[in-house]
């Protein structure tokens, strides 16, 4: 089956002051249809960034280099901003981490989700439309879905309010649900509530969600599939299982690191690792992660890793898991003094 989305070599600048940020370096991915492609990574990694560039959401700094972003076989990075703004709420939905910065505060929800569904077909008579609303309203769990029609955003829970938008993003069936974030500022039982409906929405109506989060317990609970990202680069891809069960990459396994059972603890935080991301405005020529890597070797400094096949249907960018490569540093030995004898 042809994925739903396609990127392809993506890289996408911002303009600053300072000079040019190389957000996003060459990226390829897919999402499938009717499953969940997780993108997880610290701040900074380009994960938000790559979901921006595919809605065409870069303001005025940003712009995509080079690449392609192709949804159901059809190229979106050559489309103008009418078109795009077609695409945006019709064919791909989105969802962010604060619900207040989407919903009118002025506005009853039932009356803004309606919008979003005449916004689509001008025909639909106003009963209709209400008729509609209430089903999505009772499609997330709102309860009370007719009475609560014509509350207001403060009127709800931070929780609520992410079923609204949930609901408002629905409306409109789109191909492709974008969520960045969308559970980050909830408490943890809501957090889990909300993952619970976006899963069970998924196997209802066969959605295909792309989900960005630094959260790997949120990842856990949803996604089929995982790309890690850092300094603007996928590290390592691969299906859900094999990311907790065998990771490949150093990075990744910084990551799960703080995750000691995933089954007694899923909720847990990524813990930071120690030391900082790279400056994007002069990425390194070698890997990104070298200072930052327990396993350096000499190479690692000099020469970017391939993105290459380390298994079935898994991809990873480590010089580790290059048989060829010079050993020079011993990898397996702890410490950036061992790398560099
Ligand atoms: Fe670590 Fe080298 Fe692999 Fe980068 S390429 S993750 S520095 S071992």
């Amino acid at each position: 089956m042809e994925p739903i989305l396609q990127v392809r070599d993506l890289h996408t600048s911002f303009l600053t002051s300072g000079g040019e940020v190389q957000a996003v370096r060459g990226i390829s991915f897919d999402v499938e249809k009717g499953k969940t492609l997780g993108i997880v990574g610290e701040s900074g990694s380009g994960k938000s960034v790559t979901s921006l560039s595919i809605l065409q959401l870069l303001g005025t700094t940003g712009k995509i280099r080079q690449g392609s972003i192709r949804l159901d076989g059809e190229e979106l990075t050559t489309k103008g901003k009418k078109e795009m703004r077609s695409v945006r709420g019709s064919r791909i939905a989105m969802i962010f981490q604060d619900p207040m910065t989407s919903l009118n505060p002025l506005i009853p929800v039932g009356e803004q989700v309606g919008e979003m569904i005449w916004a689509h077909d001008r025909s639909i008579s106003k009963a209709e439309r209400e008729k509609r609303v209430i089903e999505l309203f009772q499609m997330v769990r709102i309860p009370e879905a007719e009475k609560r029609l014509r509350s207001f955003p403060h009127e709800f829970s931070g929780g609520m309010r992410q079923r609204v938008m949930i609901a408002m993003a629905l409306a409109c069936k789109p191909e492709l649900l974008i969520a960045d974030e969308p559970t980050t500022a909830l408490d943890v039982s809501i957090q889990d509530q909300i993952l619970k409906l976006m899963r069970s929405l998924q196997q209802e109506i066969g959605m295909s969600i792309m989900f960005i989060t630094h959260d790997l317990g949120v990842v856990a609970e949803l996604a089929d599939r995982v790309a890690v990202m850092y300094g603007g680069l996928i590290m390592e891809e691969a299906d859900i299982f094999d990311i907790f069960a065998r990771p490949m990459h150093p990075y990744t396994m910084g990551l799960l690191a703080s995750i000691p059972d995933m089954h007694q603890d899923k909720r847990k935080r990524l813990q930071p690792i120690p030391g900082s991301p790279p400056d994007m405005i002069h990425p390194p020529k070698g890997c990104p992660f070298a200072p930052r890597c327990p396993y350096a070797m000499r190479i690692c400094q000099e020469e970017m890793p391939e993105y290459r096949k380390t298994g079935e249907n898994r991809s990873s960018r480590c010089w580790l898991l290059d048989p060829e490569a010079p050993q020079d540093g011993n990898p397996f030995r702890q410490g950036k003094e061992a790398a560099h004898e």
